[in-house]
Protein backbone atom coordinates (compact mmCIF):
# COMPACT_ATOMS: atom_id res chain seq x y z
CA UNK A 1 0.00 0.00 0.00
CA UNK A 2 1.37 3.37 -0.79
CA UNK A 3 2.14 6.01 1.58
CA UNK A 4 0.20 8.95 2.88
CA UNK A 5 1.66 11.45 1.52
CA UNK A 6 1.80 14.39 4.68
CA UNK A 7 3.36 16.47 6.53
CA UNK A 8 3.05 13.60 9.20
CA UNK A 9 4.97 11.58 6.86
CA UNK A 10 8.15 13.70 5.85
CA UNK A 11 8.67 13.22 10.22
CA UNK A 12 9.21 10.00 9.50
CA UNK A 13 11.44 9.71 6.32
CA UNK A 14 13.24 13.46 6.15
CA UNK A 15 15.97 14.43 7.51
CA UNK A 16 14.79 17.00 9.75
CA UNK A 17 16.68 20.47 8.56
CA UNK A 18 13.57 21.50 7.40
CA UNK A 19 10.39 22.35 9.04
CA UNK A 20 7.87 23.05 6.06
CA UNK A 21 4.37 24.17 6.75
CA UNK A 22 1.96 21.79 6.69
CA UNK A 23 0.09 22.33 3.55
CA UNK A 24 1.34 20.27 0.45
CA UNK A 25 0.90 22.31 -3.05
CA UNK A 26 0.90 19.61 -5.74
CA UNK A 27 -0.03 22.13 -8.87
CA UNK A 28 1.09 25.17 -10.07
CA UNK A 29 -0.19 27.58 -13.29
CA UNK A 30 1.63 31.11 -13.35
CA UNK A 31 1.19 33.00 -10.10
CA UNK A 32 -1.61 30.54 -9.00
CA UNK A 33 -0.77 27.15 -6.79
CA UNK A 34 -3.21 24.21 -5.50
CA UNK A 35 -2.34 22.70 -2.41
CA UNK A 36 -3.75 18.47 -1.97
CA UNK A 37 -7.26 20.24 -0.78
CA UNK A 38 -7.21 21.97 -3.82
CA UNK A 39 -6.78 25.08 -1.98
CA UNK A 40 -5.89 27.96 -4.08
CA UNK A 41 -2.54 30.27 -2.96
CA UNK A 42 -1.35 33.20 -4.79
CA UNK A 43 2.42 32.88 -4.77
CA UNK A 44 4.76 36.12 -3.86
CA UNK A 45 7.38 33.89 -2.77
CA UNK A 46 8.22 32.26 -6.27
CA UNK A 47 10.11 29.42 -5.11
CA UNK A 48 12.62 31.66 -3.09
CA UNK A 49 13.12 34.16 -6.34
CA UNK A 50 13.50 30.69 -8.14
CA UNK A 51 10.23 30.84 -10.65
CA UNK A 52 10.77 34.53 -12.93
CA UNK A 53 8.17 32.99 -15.14
CA UNK A 54 5.49 31.44 -12.75
CA UNK A 55 4.66 27.96 -12.72
CA UNK A 56 4.75 25.81 -16.03
CA UNK A 57 5.44 28.79 -18.01
CA UNK A 58 3.92 27.41 -21.82
CA UNK A 59 8.11 28.08 -22.93
CA UNK A 60 9.89 26.65 -20.12
CA UNK A 61 7.77 23.27 -20.55
CA UNK A 62 7.76 23.38 -24.29
CA UNK A 63 11.91 23.44 -24.14
CA UNK A 64 11.94 21.06 -21.18
CA UNK A 65 9.58 18.54 -23.29
CA UNK A 66 11.72 19.01 -26.38
CA UNK A 67 15.26 18.43 -24.93
CA UNK A 68 13.88 15.49 -22.76
CA UNK A 69 12.89 13.63 -26.14
CA UNK A 70 16.49 14.67 -27.43
CA UNK A 71 19.18 14.18 -25.27
CA UNK A 72 18.91 14.44 -21.02
CA UNK A 73 22.74 13.80 -20.57
CA UNK A 74 26.27 13.31 -21.89
CA UNK A 75 29.34 13.82 -19.72
CA UNK A 76 31.50 16.23 -19.51
CA UNK A 77 33.85 14.29 -21.77
CA UNK A 78 31.65 15.49 -24.57
CA UNK A 79 30.04 18.90 -25.09
CA UNK A 80 26.58 19.44 -25.32
CA UNK A 81 24.28 21.86 -28.23
CA UNK A 82 21.99 23.22 -25.31
CA UNK A 83 25.07 24.12 -23.30
CA UNK A 84 27.03 25.78 -25.61
CA UNK A 85 23.61 27.85 -26.34
CA UNK A 86 23.15 28.89 -23.16
CA UNK A 87 26.68 29.69 -22.13
CA UNK A 88 26.61 32.62 -25.53
CA UNK A 89 23.50 33.77 -24.54
CA UNK A 90 25.22 34.78 -20.73
CA UNK A 91 28.25 35.75 -22.66
CA UNK A 92 26.31 37.93 -25.36
CA UNK A 93 24.35 39.56 -22.06
CA UNK A 94 26.75 40.51 -19.71
CA UNK A 95 30.38 41.09 -18.87
CA UNK A 96 31.32 38.04 -19.06
CA UNK A 97 33.76 36.38 -21.89
CA UNK A 98 33.37 32.41 -20.24
CA UNK A 99 30.92 30.83 -18.48
CA UNK A 100 31.14 27.47 -15.81
CA UNK A 101 28.07 25.76 -15.02
CA UNK A 102 26.98 23.77 -12.21
CA UNK A 103 23.46 22.46 -10.64
CA UNK A 104 22.94 25.13 -7.31
CA UNK A 105 24.28 28.47 -6.35
CA UNK A 106 26.44 26.70 -3.73
CA UNK A 107 28.20 25.00 -6.30
CA UNK A 108 28.35 28.07 -8.60
CA UNK A 109 29.86 30.07 -5.45
CA UNK A 110 32.38 27.14 -4.59
CA UNK A 111 33.36 27.61 -8.25
CA UNK A 112 34.36 31.33 -7.82
CA UNK A 113 35.53 30.77 -4.30
CA UNK A 114 38.02 28.70 -5.61
CA UNK A 115 39.40 30.20 -8.82
CA UNK A 116 39.64 33.56 -7.07
CA UNK A 117 42.42 31.80 -4.95
CA UNK A 118 43.96 29.66 -7.93
CA UNK A 119 43.70 33.02 -9.80
CA UNK A 120 45.84 34.75 -7.34
CA UNK A 121 47.50 31.55 -6.69
CA UNK A 122 48.99 31.62 -10.28
CA UNK A 123 49.73 35.12 -10.32
CA UNK A 124 51.07 35.84 -7.31
CA UNK A 125 51.73 32.67 -5.09
CA UNK A 126 50.03 30.99 -2.21
CA UNK A 127 50.24 33.94 0.47
CA UNK A 128 47.46 35.60 -1.76
CA UNK A 129 44.44 33.76 -0.50
CA UNK A 130 42.37 36.09 1.77
CA UNK A 131 38.61 36.06 0.68
CA UNK A 132 37.23 38.89 1.87
CA UNK A 133 33.18 38.90 2.69
CA UNK A 134 30.58 40.94 3.74
CA UNK A 135 28.84 40.26 7.59
CA UNK A 136 24.96 38.81 7.14
CA UNK A 137 25.77 37.65 4.12
CA UNK A 138 24.93 34.34 2.15
CA UNK A 139 26.55 32.82 -0.01
CA UNK A 140 25.04 29.09 0.11
CA UNK A 141 25.41 25.68 2.26
CA UNK A 142 28.39 23.83 1.78
CA UNK A 143 31.28 23.90 3.82
CA UNK A 144 33.38 26.71 1.83
CA UNK A 145 30.31 28.20 1.18
CA UNK A 146 29.37 28.71 4.77
CA UNK A 147 32.44 29.74 6.07
CA UNK A 148 32.58 32.58 3.16
CA UNK A 149 28.87 33.57 4.38
CA UNK A 150 28.84 36.00 7.07
CA UNK A 151 26.53 33.71 9.24
CA UNK A 152 28.19 32.72 11.93
CA UNK A 153 24.94 30.57 13.00
CA UNK A 154 25.43 28.33 9.53
CA UNK A 155 28.76 27.58 10.52
CA UNK A 156 28.31 26.62 13.95
CA UNK A 157 29.28 22.72 15.30
CA UNK A 158 30.92 21.97 11.75
CA UNK A 159 34.06 23.37 12.84
CA UNK A 160 37.05 23.42 11.30
CA UNK A 161 35.97 25.51 8.81
CA UNK A 162 38.38 27.01 5.70
CA UNK A 163 40.47 29.10 6.78
CA UNK A 164 41.72 32.63 5.31
CA UNK A 165 38.72 34.38 5.21
CA UNK A 166 37.64 37.88 7.13
CA UNK A 167 33.74 39.31 7.49
CA UNK A 168 33.34 42.94 6.96
CA UNK A 169 30.71 44.97 7.84
CA UNK A 170 28.61 45.54 4.70
CA UNK A 171 28.19 48.97 3.13
CA UNK A 172 31.03 49.99 5.22
CA UNK A 173 33.83 51.62 3.06
CA UNK A 174 36.62 52.80 5.95
CA UNK A 175 35.96 48.99 7.25
CA UNK A 176 37.14 48.17 3.81
CA UNK A 177 39.74 49.77 3.28
CA UNK A 178 41.42 49.14 6.42
CA UNK A 179 41.22 45.40 5.84
CA UNK A 180 42.16 44.83 2.17
CA UNK A 181 45.33 44.15 1.60
CA UNK A 182 47.94 42.63 -1.10
CA UNK A 183 46.87 39.06 0.83
CA UNK A 184 43.44 39.71 -0.10
CA UNK A 185 42.57 37.27 -3.54
CA UNK A 186 39.01 38.28 -3.93
CA UNK A 187 35.87 40.30 -2.41
CA UNK A 188 32.43 38.85 -2.68
CA UNK A 189 29.00 40.93 -2.35
CA UNK A 190 25.88 40.27 -2.82
CA UNK A 191 24.22 43.51 -4.83
CA UNK A 192 21.38 43.29 -2.55
CA UNK A 193 22.21 40.99 0.37
CA UNK A 194 18.76 38.39 0.26
CA UNK A 195 18.71 35.87 2.99
CA UNK A 196 20.36 38.73 4.75
CA UNK A 197 16.94 41.00 5.26
CA UNK A 198 17.07 42.63 1.44
CA UNK A 199 19.68 45.25 1.92
CA UNK A 200 21.18 46.93 -1.27
CA UNK A 201 24.87 47.58 -1.14
CA UNK A 202 25.15 51.26 -1.78
CA UNK A 203 26.50 52.69 -4.93
CA UNK A 204 29.70 54.19 -2.84
CA UNK A 205 30.32 51.11 -1.48
CA UNK A 206 30.32 48.95 -4.76
CA UNK A 207 32.45 51.94 -6.63
CA UNK A 208 34.98 51.98 -3.50
CA UNK A 209 35.04 47.82 -3.64
CA UNK A 210 35.95 48.54 -7.43
CA UNK A 211 38.61 50.87 -7.17
CA UNK A 212 40.24 48.85 -4.06
CA UNK A 213 39.75 45.68 -5.37
CA UNK A 214 42.04 47.22 -8.41
CA UNK A 215 44.47 48.68 -6.40
CA UNK A 216 45.05 45.28 -4.64
CA UNK A 217 44.55 42.65 -7.55
CA UNK A 218 41.95 41.33 -6.21
CA UNK A 219 38.77 39.88 -7.91
CA UNK A 220 35.75 41.24 -7.28
CA UNK A 221 32.73 38.58 -7.29
CA UNK A 222 29.55 38.98 -7.51
CA UNK A 223 27.21 37.02 -5.59
CA UNK A 224 24.07 37.37 -8.11
CA UNK A 225 22.53 34.07 -7.49
CA UNK A 226 19.54 35.93 -5.68
CA UNK A 227 19.54 39.45 -7.59
CA UNK A 228 20.05 38.34 -11.11
CA UNK A 229 18.24 37.32 -14.05
CA UNK A 230 15.57 40.19 -14.01
CA UNK A 231 14.70 40.48 -10.85
CA UNK A 232 15.73 44.01 -10.33
CA UNK A 233 14.33 45.11 -13.07
CA UNK A 234 17.87 44.92 -15.50
CA UNK A 235 18.94 41.19 -16.39
CA UNK A 236 21.57 41.55 -13.47
CA UNK A 237 21.78 43.61 -10.80
CA UNK A 238 25.00 45.01 -11.64
CA UNK A 239 24.14 46.41 -15.02
CA UNK A 240 21.96 49.53 -12.81
CA UNK A 241 25.38 50.63 -12.68
CA UNK A 242 29.04 51.44 -13.98
CA UNK A 243 30.53 48.84 -11.14
CA UNK A 244 31.61 45.76 -13.15
CA UNK A 245 33.17 42.48 -10.80
CA UNK A 246 35.30 40.08 -12.45
CA UNK A 247 33.52 36.78 -11.59
CA UNK A 248 30.02 36.77 -11.13
CA UNK A 249 27.24 34.15 -10.14
CA UNK A 250 23.90 32.60 -10.79
CA UNK A 251 21.35 30.47 -10.16
CA UNK A 252 18.05 30.38 -8.82
CA UNK A 253 15.24 31.81 -11.25
CA UNK A 254 18.37 31.00 -14.53
CA UNK A 255 16.38 27.58 -14.85
CA UNK A 256 13.31 28.76 -13.57
CA UNK A 257 12.83 25.98 -10.91
CA UNK A 258 14.80 23.67 -12.93
CA UNK A 259 18.13 23.00 -11.15
CA UNK A 260 20.85 24.73 -12.53
CA UNK A 261 23.46 27.86 -11.49
CA UNK A 262 26.64 29.45 -13.19
CA UNK A 263 29.61 30.95 -12.88
CA UNK A 264 30.85 33.97 -15.37
CA UNK A 265 34.07 35.13 -15.69
CA UNK A 266 36.78 37.12 -18.22
CA UNK A 267 38.30 34.82 -20.04
CA UNK A 268 41.45 35.83 -18.66
CA UNK A 269 40.73 34.80 -15.01
CA UNK A 270 39.18 31.65 -16.55
CA UNK A 271 42.40 30.80 -18.08
CA UNK A 272 43.58 29.59 -14.29
CA UNK A 273 40.50 26.35 -14.18
CA UNK A 274 42.53 24.76 -16.88
CA UNK A 275 41.90 21.31 -18.09
CA UNK A 276 41.33 19.12 -14.64
CA UNK A 277 41.56 21.98 -12.05
CA UNK A 278 37.29 21.73 -11.29
CA UNK A 279 34.53 19.90 -12.55
CA UNK A 280 30.95 18.54 -12.23
CA UNK A 281 29.03 15.35 -13.18
CA UNK A 282 26.05 17.07 -14.08
CA UNK A 283 27.14 20.76 -14.84
CA UNK A 284 26.15 22.13 -18.06
CA UNK A 285 22.98 19.22 -18.28
CA UNK A 286 21.09 19.49 -21.93
CA UNK A 287 17.70 19.61 -19.81
CA UNK A 288 18.34 22.59 -17.75
CA UNK A 289 20.37 24.35 -20.22
CA UNK A 290 17.66 24.23 -22.52
CA UNK A 291 15.06 25.68 -20.00
CA UNK A 292 17.75 28.87 -19.21
CA UNK A 293 18.14 29.57 -22.60
CA UNK A 294 14.71 29.53 -23.33
CA UNK A 295 13.98 31.51 -20.15
CA UNK A 296 16.71 34.36 -20.68
CA UNK A 297 14.85 34.50 -24.06
CA UNK A 298 11.97 35.86 -22.16
CA UNK A 299 13.30 37.50 -20.11
CA UNK A 300 15.79 39.68 -21.41
CA UNK A 301 13.03 41.69 -23.12
CA UNK A 302 11.59 45.22 -22.49
CA UNK A 303 8.58 44.06 -22.14
CA UNK A 304 9.73 41.50 -18.85
CA UNK A 305 11.94 44.04 -17.66
CA UNK A 306 9.79 47.04 -18.05
CA UNK A 307 7.43 44.99 -16.32
CA UNK A 308 8.82 43.90 -13.10
CA UNK A 309 9.58 47.63 -12.41
CA UNK A 310 5.90 48.53 -13.06
CA UNK A 311 4.93 45.94 -10.77
CA UNK A 312 7.32 46.91 -7.92
CA UNK A 313 5.33 50.38 -8.41
CA UNK A 314 1.90 48.23 -8.01
CA UNK A 315 3.50 46.90 -4.78
CA UNK A 316 4.71 49.74 -3.37
CA UNK A 317 1.75 51.70 -3.65
CA UNK A 318 -0.55 49.17 -2.64
CA UNK A 319 1.74 47.98 0.24
CA UNK A 320 1.99 51.47 1.36
CA UNK A 321 -1.35 51.93 1.75
CA UNK A 322 -2.35 48.76 3.18
CA UNK A 323 0.26 49.93 5.84
CA UNK A 324 -1.68 52.81 6.52
CA UNK A 325 -4.47 51.02 7.65
CA UNK A 326 -3.01 48.23 8.99
CA UNK A 327 0.62 49.65 10.61
CA UNK A 328 3.34 46.68 10.73
CA UNK A 329 6.01 47.79 8.87
CA UNK A 330 9.13 50.19 9.29
CA UNK A 331 10.22 50.13 5.96
CA UNK A 332 9.87 48.77 2.19
CA UNK A 333 13.41 48.08 1.06
CA UNK A 334 14.79 46.55 -2.49
CA UNK A 335 14.71 46.65 -5.63
CA UNK A 336 12.14 45.41 -8.64
CA UNK A 337 10.77 42.87 -7.42
CA UNK A 338 12.56 41.36 -4.90
CA UNK A 339 11.07 43.49 -1.88
CA UNK A 340 11.62 43.23 1.92
CA UNK A 341 8.85 44.50 4.52
CA UNK A 342 10.68 45.29 7.77
CA UNK A 343 8.04 45.09 10.40
CA UNK A 344 8.18 47.69 13.18
CA UNK A 345 10.69 47.81 16.25
CA UNK A 346 7.45 46.38 18.28
CA UNK A 347 6.99 43.34 16.25
CA UNK A 348 10.50 42.30 15.59
CA UNK A 349 10.84 38.67 15.39
CA UNK A 350 7.49 37.60 14.29
CA UNK A 351 7.66 37.90 10.47
CA UNK A 352 7.59 33.81 10.24
CA UNK A 353 3.90 34.60 12.95
CA UNK A 354 2.91 36.92 9.91
CA UNK A 355 3.89 34.50 6.91
CA UNK A 356 1.53 31.94 8.63
CA UNK A 357 -1.26 34.09 8.85
CA UNK A 358 -1.12 34.77 5.08
CA UNK A 359 -1.08 31.33 4.20
CA UNK A 360 -4.01 30.95 5.93
CA UNK A 361 -5.37 33.54 3.98
CA UNK A 362 -4.14 32.30 0.48
CA UNK A 363 -1.14 34.06 -0.04
CA UNK A 364 2.42 32.34 -0.26
CA UNK A 365 5.20 34.78 1.01
CA UNK A 366 8.85 34.41 2.15
CA UNK A 367 10.84 35.41 5.46
CA UNK A 368 14.28 37.42 5.24
CA UNK A 369 15.19 36.75 8.83
CA UNK A 370 12.68 36.83 11.69
CA UNK A 371 12.37 40.56 11.23
CA UNK A 372 11.71 41.07 7.50
CA UNK A 373 9.01 39.51 5.21
CA UNK A 374 10.15 38.82 1.55
CA UNK A 375 8.47 39.08 -1.81
CA UNK A 376 9.88 37.74 -4.92
CA UNK A 377 6.95 36.84 -7.05
CA UNK A 378 7.23 35.89 -10.85
CA UNK A 379 8.29 38.57 -12.72
CA UNK A 380 5.49 38.52 -15.11
CA UNK A 381 2.54 38.15 -12.33
CA UNK A 382 -0.81 39.47 -13.40
CA UNK A 383 -1.64 42.52 -11.94
CA UNK A 384 -4.61 40.93 -11.03
CA UNK A 385 -3.06 38.80 -8.74
CA UNK A 386 -1.18 41.27 -7.30
CA UNK A 387 -4.08 42.90 -6.43
CA UNK A 388 -5.74 40.00 -5.13
CA UNK A 389 -2.88 39.03 -3.45
CA UNK A 390 -2.44 42.42 -1.73
CA UNK A 391 -6.02 41.94 -0.64
CA UNK A 392 -5.21 38.79 1.13
CA UNK A 393 -2.04 40.14 2.70
CA UNK A 394 -3.92 43.18 3.92
CA UNK A 395 -6.17 40.64 6.19
CA UNK A 396 -3.30 38.88 7.32
CA UNK A 397 -1.70 41.91 8.29
CA UNK A 398 -5.23 43.05 10.08
CA UNK A 399 -5.50 39.83 11.60
CA UNK A 400 -1.61 40.27 12.94
CA UNK A 401 -2.15 43.10 14.97
CA UNK A 402 -5.49 41.86 16.87
CA UNK A 403 -3.19 38.75 17.95
CA UNK A 404 -1.47 39.25 21.14
C1 LIG B 1 20.17 31.05 -2.52
C2 LIG B 1 21.49 31.70 -2.53
C3 LIG B 1 22.68 30.96 -2.60
C4 LIG B 1 22.69 29.44 -2.57
O1 LIG B 1 22.07 28.87 -3.66
P1 LIG B 1 21.66 27.32 -3.58
O2 LIG B 1 21.09 27.05 -4.95
O3 LIG B 1 20.68 27.18 -2.47
O4 LIG B 1 22.89 26.54 -3.32
C5 LIG B 1 23.87 31.65 -2.65
N1 LIG B 1 23.91 32.98 -2.65
C6 LIG B 1 22.79 33.74 -2.59
C7 LIG B 1 22.89 35.22 -2.62
C8 LIG B 1 21.54 33.12 -2.52
O5 LIG B 1 20.43 33.86 -2.43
Amino acid sequence: MSPTLDRELFNQVMVPNYSPLPVIPVRGQGSRVWDQAGREYIDFAGGIAVTALGHCHPELTQALHQQAEKLWHLSNVWTNEPALQLAQLLCDKTFAERVYFANSGAEANEAAFKLARKYAYDHSGPQKHEILSCENSFHGRTLFTVSVGGQAKYREGFEPVPGGIRHLPFNDIAALEASISERTCALVIEPIQGEGGIIPASQEYLQAARELCDRYRALLIFDEIQTGVGRTGKLYAYQHSAVIPDIMTTAKALGGGFPIGAMLCRSEVAESFQFGTHGSTYGGNPLGCAVASALLQVVDSEAVLDGVLSREKRFREQLNQLNQQYPVFDQFRGQGLLLGCALKPDLLGKAKQLLLLAQEEGVMLLIAGPDVIRLAPSLIIPEADIDEGLQRFGRAMHRFLQEP
